[in-house]
């Protein structure tokens, strides 16, 4: 992972902890984690944000899929610290009907289960396009999930620009506003990282559908301002744009880019 970030010009990367389906995850070599840290380091990269297992539903209405959740999640936690000081991502679930109550409470206790003291890794979740019955479509929703989490310092968000935009956050015409309403209801100081997306759809569609940059409803121009936002400045920036390693490393070049034309 560490050699395929660098040869496309990358300083931070996310991975799948296990398969991205969920299931069984294949132990994690000792050895190969330190190579890595040690890459790491030596290639000066930020933090990593790594991401569940997009099928882990921790608000599901069967108690079963939910422990399942619970059961990764707590294993993922003991294997990212093979990779000290990192980010976990999460998508919060979909609460099939239960009701957004029911299910922010059923997330907030997969966390509180999970989290310890201890551990180095941030868990962070993502804001979601607010597709179907989907948690965490508006700021107040992830507001709420961190109210109940007991570490508090260890819990953040990562926004994604293709899912803010598909929920209604005008970040294209407005996205001062969007901050600041962020500021306002969670916090800036909670968001540690963003997920950089185009959406093939309009704002508002509740869709979560990503294309490649400048290929979609966002466009280069609003992504480039997002990216090179005085309040976002610094924080880890991913790709999850339909694209092979070529692709990835054209759209890096071209978002560098954009950050020396901004200063
Ligand atoms: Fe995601
Ligand atoms: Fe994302
Ligand atoms: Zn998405």
């Amino acid at each position: 992972m560490g050699k395929a970030a660098l040869s496309i010009g990358a300083d931070t990367f996310a991975f799948f902890t296990r398969n991205p389906r969920g299931g069984k995850a294949k132990a994690i070599d000792p050895g190969d984690a330190l190579a890595l840290r040690t890459l790491l380091q030596e290639n000066h990269f930020g933090p990593l944000v790594a991401h569940a297992p997009y099928t882990l539903n921790p608000c599901s209405d069967k108690e079963r899929v939910r422990e399942f959740a619970r059961l990764c999640m707590a294993e993922d936690m003991e294997r990212m610290e093979y990779l000290p000081g990192n980010y976990y991502n999460f998508h919060p679930g979909s609460h099939v009907g239960q009701g957004r109550e029911k299910g922010i409470s059923q997330i907030v206790e997969i966390l509180n289960e999970i989290i310890s003291p201890s551990q180095s890794t941030i868990v962070l979740l993502e804001t979601m396009a607010g597709k179907g019955s989907e948690i965490g479509g508006c700021f107040e929703e992830l507001r709420e999930i961190i109210d109940g989490v007991k570490c508090r310092d260890r819990i953040g968000v990562c926004m994604d620009s293709c899912h803010v935009s598909d929920a209604g956050y005008d970040i294209i015409g407005d996205l001062d506003g969007v901050l600041a309403e962020f500021d306002r209801i969670v916090g800036l100081s909670r968001l540690h990282a963003l997920h950089i997306n185009d959406s093939k759809n309009p704002a508002g569609s509740r869709k979560d559908r990503h294309a490649c940059i400048g290929e979609g409803t966002i466009g280069t121009e609003a992504i480039a301002a997002f990216i090179n936002h005085p309040k976002l400045k610094g924080l880890p920036c991913i790709l999850e744009t339909p694209n092979e390693l070529d692709g990835y490393a054209r759209e890096i070049a071209m978002l560098r880019e954009t950050e020396r034309a901004a200063k």
